[in-house]
């Protein structure tokens, strides 16, 4: 008997009730992981009544699919147009969106992009904008953006997600994956390794600010995780199935956040030490590695925080002096300097979010202290810091923040900062709630 599809197994998942209370929905109308599917997208395009497809590509997924797509697509008498960027590092700014737009063919029916990450995250807003279906064939199983309707995109240096839509179709091909460059591989497993945290945080935001939370997503995100790690020797021989492995969960994952509606499936605060050295590239001119690089960096350096807090006794004394001593004005000034202009939306965003008010502070140190015990539970969830540098080292991976060109003294302010990304109760806001750096 085949085994069922991602597509099936995710329509069976909403069709059952969840006692998290709400009704899950998604709106991809297939996702297609096999050997061969290079061959079976005009099949897929055709039941879109598509006549003419415009594909979005870079010279390098170009060469690796998108010409052999355009061919398969001329051969069933759909009619081609396409844009691919000619650089070697596409970036995900205004420049190459505009690039796009102006070589997009507005007579065209559908959009058709081949890549991943920065490829992905443009076609999405073309979708958006132009309100044409959209196709995503992806070349490397690198980031878990392929199933979110958000595209994350630099804007006049600074770094925003922007709404775009959701792809109608997901296809790969399994023969493709399989010979994506390493680092792309690498990334796609360190986005994958951030879960571990997104679902510990998931359960720690549940607890102290009782956040919406479903096990069914988390215990999903968890399984497809497991599946991706346990097959460390099929990545390293490039083994389909184990690369399709990781497509998928990385798919699952990107399907998973808008089960739930939210970031928490899939993102913790191993993200956020990402946005930050993004964000300090772009002011700063720092160096930046790939999102899933940081991702795999982020989440070690956060198991040691992890493992810091494990091993102390909570003091309330210590917390309430130290949120009543904290100014916020002179941490504001330290966001400026550490992060340049990004800072700025995350120092606003503290008048609607109140998260350093001392009242609000009192009450989740109440909930804490009472519950430490069970957040001691969940923090033991996380795995150790070694199982992580294990599999990166198994991968050939960066590993440290040295690795990837930063220097360690920027570790204590990058942890800091981390609570001020978002309005999201993460490990580092649960530091300053204890008072501990
Ligand atoms: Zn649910
Ligand atoms: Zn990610």
């Amino acid at each position: 008997m085949k085994s069922e599809t991602l597509i099936q197994f995710l329509r069976r998942f909403c069709d059952t009730q969840c006692d998290c209370g709400k009704i899950h929905d998604f709106c991809i109308d297939d996702i297609i992981v096999e050997k061969g599917a290079i061959n079976r997208v005009a099949e897929v395009v055709f039941r879109y009544h598509v006549k003419k497809a415009f594909v979005l590509a870079d010279k390098n997924t170009y060469a690796v699919a998108g010409k052999q797509i355009c061919d398969g697509l001329s051969k069933a008498n759909i009619a081609v147009s396409k844009y691919v960027f000619n650089v070697d590092a596409l970036e995900p700014d205004e420049c190459a969106v505009g690039s796009a737009t102006m070589g997009f063919d507005s007579s065209c029916d559908m959009i058709v992009a081949v890549g991943s990450g920065v490829i992905n995250d443009i076609g999405k807003i073309l979708a958006n904008t132009s309100k044409k279906p959209y196709l995503i064939f992806g070349t490397a199983p690198s980031m878990d953006g392929y199933a979110s309707a958000t595209s994350s995109m630099s804007i006049g240096g600074l770094k925003v997600s922007l709404p775009s839509k959701q792809a109608n179709v997901i296809m790969t091909d399994t023969e493709v994956l399989a010979k994506a460059p390493l680092n792309l591989l690498q990334a796609g497993i360190g986005d994958m390794l951030a879960k571990y945290l997104a679902i510990c945080e998931w359960k720690i935001a549940r607890l102290v600010v009782g956040e919406y939370y479903c096990s069914r997503i988390a215990d999903m995100v968890m399984s497809s995780l497991e599946k991706c790690v346990s097959n460390l020797d099929g990545l390293i021989r490039r083994d389909e199935q184990a690369v399709a492995n990781v497509f998928e969960g990385l798919v699952l994952c990107g399907v998973g956040m808008s089960l739930a509606g939210c970031s928490r499936p899939a993102s913790g605060v191993e993200h956020y030490y990402s946005h930050i050295w993004d964000m300090r590239g772009l002011s700063k001119g720092t160096p930046v590695a790939l999102h899933g690089i940081q991702c795999a960096i982020g989440t070690r350096l956060a198991i040691q925080k992890y493992e810091q807090l494990k091993a102390i006794s909570p003091n309330r004394e210590k917390a309430l002096a130290h949120a009543n001593h904290f100014d916020f004005a002179t941490w504001s000034e330290t966001l400026r300097d550490f992060i340049g202009a990004g800072a700025e939306q995350m120092i606003a965003q503290e008048k609607k979010e109140g998260k350093y008010d001392k009242e609000r502070h009192a009450k989740r140190l109440d909930v804490i202290l009472e519950h430490w015990n069970e957040l001691l539970e969940i923090m033991d969830t996380v795995p150790s810091e070694s199982k992580i540098v294990s599999i990166l080292d198994r991968l050939n991976a960066p590993k440290s923040i040295e690795d990837i060109g930063l220097s360690e003294d920027i570790l204590p302010l990058t942890f800091q900062a981390t609570k001020d990304i978002r309005d999201k109760y993460v490990l580092s806001r649960l530091y300053w709630d204890l008072g501990i750096q």
